[in-house]
């Protein structure tokens, strides 16, 4: 299996390059040449396997390059060794509604893990399978959770780096005591002074600054990034959805081969592209549901077919969500319209007005599979109070935005096909907004007393990465100016 950009042919890669490469010369994404297919005897055979095992047989598909023992070295690595808090790793609860696919039993209770700890073993494979005797550097720049997750996915992975960047001041108490205990030996994590905005910047002119790559190159380091429009991190996001089918398969709460429903609370469109493959492949899934924040921009363009990004930017109780220009959107045009070159228009369009539009009729090809809707801050809260109430079930606000579009879409379609919610974060990393929505007293607790007043109303203990936090010693207390920036990445890759 070959992969190419979504802006051109040009150049035609393996897997593993796809993966070291993260992002295509062109600018475009790389995306699989054609998608593998599968039918109801490889969902049969997922039934007994672990998730490792089934990861192994989905990757396997796309991952053409790697040998199986190479791709279950890396599963083994990426959700074995007692990092995940569910046997399963993704387990699914069925509620009376709806299931609920719980992605957040990783290391840092958040998404992210599922993706961000394969990802770092891909890519060290990758780097010996290419000959590449460099190190890589992982650069971040983070406003929260993809910091913490990428710091325990690439940490101690031979022949890579990383280092992470936060605006000082600009994350939450517990995610900045994530990051400043950190372990590992090949980890930096160096507070910036200003906000999100001046670290990000300061990171895309640092990969953009190539005498500076130059002096990095000498001392046989290359930088690389984590975030989600590496291959390596979509594609581990694809198995889950053929685990969360075959899981209810084996409850009997669906039968071999009936179609179902997903909402996924969406920002980038990673996680919900994933689904999108999955359906491609033959996972009998009818429509995927894109849950959206304040930040609307998703839902506007699967009603009408504009992305207009140029809005209002609204900081929500969702902050994941809180996103106005999706990156991974572009590779769902490409699949649906090929190598037109429209892509490249339409993505050249948003860079210059900011808007794109992309007519009628591929418009309703997309509306065969997606449906979309979005929520405000105070529905988010009800709908935690209400899931509460009638289910005793207790989750974060971005399961909340999707569990609400879900029953949304429930009444306004009528479909009642079996619906699954993907829930992307612990309740106990959002705990204060919980806590709220329930109505309980929770003014004036510090994080550690929140997470305990929480776990009065949680069935599930307070996770051991977090409750861990109050006993860790801190680690990293570096701070630069964003001028600064350049010194202390180059001061690390020399370590
Ligand atoms: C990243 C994230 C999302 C959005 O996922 P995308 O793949 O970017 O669409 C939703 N919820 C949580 C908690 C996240 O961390």
């Amino acid at each position: 299996m070959q992969y190419f950009s979504t802006r051109g042919h040009s150049s035609r890669l393996d897997s593993a390059e796809a993966i070291l490469k993260g992002l295509a010369p062109d600018g475009g994404l790389f995306v699989p040449e054609s998608l593998p297919q599968i039918d109801k005897k490889f969902i049969t055979a997922l039934q007994p396997l672990s998730y490792e095992e089934r990861a192994e047989k989905v990757l396997g598909l796309f991952l053409t390059d790697y040998t199986a023992d190479e791709l279950r070295g890396c599963v083994a690595r990426a959700y074995g060794g007692g990092k995940f808090d569910s046997e399963r790793r993704a387990p699914v609860v069925t509620l009376s509604d709806a299931s609920v696919l719980e992605l957040w039993h990783g290391p840092t209770s958040a998404f992210k893990d599922m993706a961000l700890q394969l990802l770092p073993q891909l890519m060290q494979t990758a780097l010996q399978k290419t000959g590449v005797t460099d190190t890589v550097l992982i650069l971040v720049a983070t406003s929260g959770d993809t910091g913490k997750a990428a710091l325990e996915g690439f940490r101690d992975v031979p022949q890579t780096k990383i280092m992470v960047f936060y605006p000082e001041g600009g994350v939450s108490r517990i995610q900045r005591l994530q990051m400043c205990t950190q372990e590992g030996a090949n980890v930096n994590v160096t507070a910036v002074k200003g906000n999100f905005d001046d670290a990000q910047s300061g990171v895309k002119e640092i990969f953009g600054d190539e005498a500076f790559n130059g002096e990095l190159q000498a001392a046989s380091v290359r930088l690389s990034s984590a975030n989600s429009i590496n291959w390596g991190r979509l594609v581990p996001q694809i198995v889950y959805y053929f685990s969360a089918y075959a899981d209810l398969v084996h409850a009997g709460t669906i039968a071999l081969g009936e179609e179902i429903n997903c909402t996924v609370p969406t920002g980038n469109f990673g996680d919900i592209l994933a689904g999108f493959y999955a359906r491609q492949m033959g996972l009998p899934i009818h429509h995927l549901v894109c849950a959206s924040n304040a930040n609307n921009v998703l839902t506007e363009f699967l009603r009408t077919g504009v992305y207009n990004r140029q809005r209002t930017f609204y900081k929500t109780i969702t902050p994941s969500m809180d996103i106005l220009i999706s990156s991974n959107l572009e590779r769902l045009l490409y699949h649906m319209t090929g190598s037109t070159g429209r892509v490249a228009e339409w993505m050249q369009q948003l860079q210059d007005d900011g808007c794109y539009t992309i007519g009628s009729e591929l418009l309703s090809e997309i509306q065969r599979v997606f449906w979309a809707d979005w929520v405000d801050d105070a529905q988010t809260k009800a709908t935690i109070c209400d899931v509460y109430e009638k289910e005793h079930y207790v989750c974060d606000p971005h399961t909340a935005v999707a569990y609400a579009v879900a029953r949304r879409y429930q009444q306004e379609t009528g479909d009642t096909r079996h619906m699954v919610v993907a829930s992307t974060a612990s309740p106990y990393k959002f705990n204060g907004s919980v806590l709220e929505a329930l109505g309980a007293e929770y003014k004036g607790l510090d994080e550690f007393a929140l997470l305990a007043k929480l776990a009065e109303y949680n069935d599930n203990p307070v996770p051991g990465g977090l409750a861990a936090l109050a006993r860790k010693e801190i680690r990293h207390q570096d701070v630069c100016g964003k001028a600064d920036m350049r010194q202390a990445v180059l001061t690390f890759a020399r370590q």
